[in-house]
């Protein structure tokens, strides 16, 4: 009875620890989002559900504006709270079933499942508008922190990478054509 109690305890000890691992290796330490693998996963799943019902979705890429200008004026570590902030404040304009990730640096990537393109732009005129009006209390108050955001549709095969590369060039769009903005 000892043994199989030993062994039944170094069991669910190991699975604990698969899961932690799992779970930290899909998560983002600094904001709790998911990483570019979490995004991964979770975009494929929701995109098969888009896909199954023949609906549409929209990626936005997102970038802080002018991000490297605090981390050498104010620091990294502020700038690390910075993100913190920039992410819980995305976090809060979402619906549960949004996919929200930090995949790089100072940049996010959301899937908005089952909306349409008018939807995703009143989203994005959300977050946009949540942005400007975080308040960062180790900035001076008249601070004006803005994003830039690129949007897809979903394409007529559901392919992913394309979506994401359509983004990434709408998001250079908008910092082209002057930042705090959104394009599709
Ligand atoms: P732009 O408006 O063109 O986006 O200007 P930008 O200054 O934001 O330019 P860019 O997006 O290229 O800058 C990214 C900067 O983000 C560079 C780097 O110093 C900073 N950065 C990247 N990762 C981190 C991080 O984890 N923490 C902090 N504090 N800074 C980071
Ligand atoms: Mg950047
Ligand atoms: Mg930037």
């Amino acid at each position: 009875v000892l043994v199989a109690f030993g062994i039944f305890a170094m069991t669910s000890f190991l699975e604990e620890i698969q899961q932690q691992l799992k779970q930290d290796s899909l998560i983002d330490p600094l904001t709790g989002l998911f990483n570019r693998r979490g995004l991964q996963e979770a975009v494929a799943a929701s995109l098969a559900y888009v896909k199954r019902h023949q609906h549409t979705g929209a990626l936005l890429m997102i970038d802080i504006d002018h991000f490297k200008s605090i981390n050498d004026q104010w620091g990294h570590d502020i700038g690390d709270h910075v993100l913190f902030e920039v992410a819980q404040s995305l976090k809060r304009q979402l619906r549960q079933s949004d996919i929200l990730a930090r995949v790089g640096g100072e940049e996010f990537l959301i899937f908005l499942p089952m909306i349409d393109k008018a939807e995703a732009q009143l989203t994005a005129e959300r977050l946009l508008a949540s942005i400007i009006q975080v308040k960062l209390a180790d900035l001076p108050q008249s601070y004006l922190l803005t994003i830039s955001i690129g949007i897809s549709m979903t394409t007529a095969d559901y392919d992913l990478e394309l979506q994401r590369a359509q983004a990434d060039h709408a998001l250079y769009q908008a910092k082209h054509l002057g930042r705090n903005r959104i394009e599709f």
